[in-house]
């Protein structure tokens, strides 16, 4: 707090995640002996660069870029680069810290980190993409490498990007393909990398609901976003049998009674790289809500995916969201909900799903991803996905159990925080970094 006063976004997750843990702090010594909270909100390492290029009319633009190596106790820092108009320190800083626990709850060798810059894609030219990030790869070149920090995709950054990225780290350094994740295929990608945050969120619920003795199938479901991970998300909730009624971007939101029609969504957004509203005009059933957030929305749904942004639920958004018979919450973005939203999701009986675990599934495979490339061999998709379904399976399981044994059944913010929390620790304390 006194060091990142203005760092509201980094000083949010913080404030979600201390107070979460606390009942295990006080049941391990060694944690305060060994100042583990105070080494760990500290980032290992803040890296910022300048980064010029040239617009298409020859002009020189700048944008700022980050990396941060947030903690390696467990791996290689593991994160992704977010290419967004918001992008600051305070957001990359919250990112870095929440890929930390997430990238530990996944059981997988990986340390955590993020990185990204202000720059804006939107409405840019392939060249004006292309030189882009090549200059930012220039500079970040120097920081990482398969065994010291694997950079992958987020919001703005996908198969396109990381191509351009993974070009330029080759020209300066040399051919390494475990370098970045989130490649292309055709450059050693992992088969189901594209799908796994989308897919694995849906199979977080999946095992959710049989706790229950219920399924997704025949629920209804209110999705956020059309991007990466909300197109996946939809795409699985329909293959297990729910129906996604909606989707947006930045400038709207759809509402569709019959279900998303998701080759359509996929031809406009990854295809055409076009706006949401282009949904409505191609699809009868469909209406567009123009400058709204989905979480305005007064329809009955059960299940809520968010998978846009952070922040994108407030207080007043949790409420409608419940109004509308919400009973399952479950993040796919990184931190969509504040916390007023979180705390009135739990108030009243919502099961809420938080996003390090629920959205654990992207790095999951992106670690996937980096063992196929150590190997120099391509696994199927069925393999890729079937060990995502059993990784997302034990993440379930692991934040359910763990918020049990620490009195607080059916929390699975507590559960995660802890799960999480408590192998980072032990690896630092067994490395002698205190
Ligand atoms: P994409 O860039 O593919 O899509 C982002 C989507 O969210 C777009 O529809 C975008 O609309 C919308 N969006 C972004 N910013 C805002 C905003 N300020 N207000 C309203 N809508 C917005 O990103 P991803 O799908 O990859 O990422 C979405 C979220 O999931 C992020 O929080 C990311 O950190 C998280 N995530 C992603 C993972 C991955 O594997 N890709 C892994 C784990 C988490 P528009 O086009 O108008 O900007």
């Amino acid at each position: 707090q006194r060091e990142n006063p203005y760092q509201a976004e980094y000083l949010q997750a913080v404030d979600e995640f201390l107070p979460s843990i606390e009942v295990y702090v006080e049941q391990n010594p060694q944690i305060e002996e060994n100042s583990i909270l105070e080494l760990l909100m500290q980032a290992e390492r803040v890296i910022k660069f300048r980064v010029p290029w040239q617009d298409d009319q020859g002009k020189w633009q700048v944008n700022r870029g980050y990396r941060i190596q947030f903690n390696s106790a467990l791996g290689p820092y593991k994160g992704g680069l977010r290419l967004h108009p918001t992008v600051n320190e305070s957001i990359m800083k919250f990112l870095g810290f929440e890929q930390v626990f997430k990238n530990s709850l996944t059981g997988l060798p990986i340390g955590g980190g993020k990185g990204g810059s202000n720059f804006d894609p939107k409405g840019k030219s392939d060249g004006e993409i292309m030189r882009f990030c090549q200059s930012f790869m220039l500079e970040l070149q120097n920081y990482i490498g398969p065994d010291t920090d694997v950079p992958a995709g987020d919001i703005g950054v996908g198969g396109r990007e990381i191509g351009y990225l993974f070009g330029q780290y080759k020209r300066i350094q040399q051919y390494s393909s475990g370098t970045l994740t989130g490649k292309p295929l055709g450059i050693w990608g992992s088969l189901a990398r594209t799908e796994a945050t989308g897919y694995g969120l849906a199979y977080f619920v999946q095992n959710l609901l049989k706790d229950y003795q219920d399924s997704l199938a025949g629920k209804k479901v209110a999705v956020s976003g059309s991007g990466n991970v909300a197109t996946y998300a939809i795409e699985k909730v329909h293959q297990l049998g729910a129906v996604a009624v909606t989707c947006s971007d930045s400038n709207g939101f759809i509402y569709d009674e019959q279900g998303i029609d998701v080759a359509l969504l996929k031809e406009i957004k990854e295809v055409k790289r076009g706006r949401i509203s282009e949904y409505a005009e191609r699809k009868p059933s469909a209406k567009y809500f123009s400058n709204e957030s989905v979480w305005t929305l007064k329809e009955s749904y059960d299940i809520a995916l968010p998978c846009a942004t952070q922040n994108e639920i407030n207080e007043v958004s949790a409420k409608i969201i419940i109004e509308n018979g919400a009973k399952i919450v479950a993040e796919g973005a990184n931190m969509p909900s504040t916390l007023k939203a979180v705390k009135v999701f739990q108030e009243n009986g919502v099961l809420f799903c938080p996003a390090k675990a629920a959205n654990a599934g992207g790095v999951a495979v992106s670690a996937l991803e980096m063992a196929q490339n150590s190997q120099r061999l391509p696994w199927t998709f069925e393999k890729v996905d079937g060990k995502l379904e059993k990784i997302m399976e034990d993440i379930y399981v692991t934040c359910r159990d763990t918020a049990k044994t620490y009195g607080h059944a059916g929390n699975l913010v507590i559960g995660a925080n802890i799960a999480g929390f408590a192998r980072v620790a032990d690896a630092m304390i067994i490395q002698g970094l205190v």
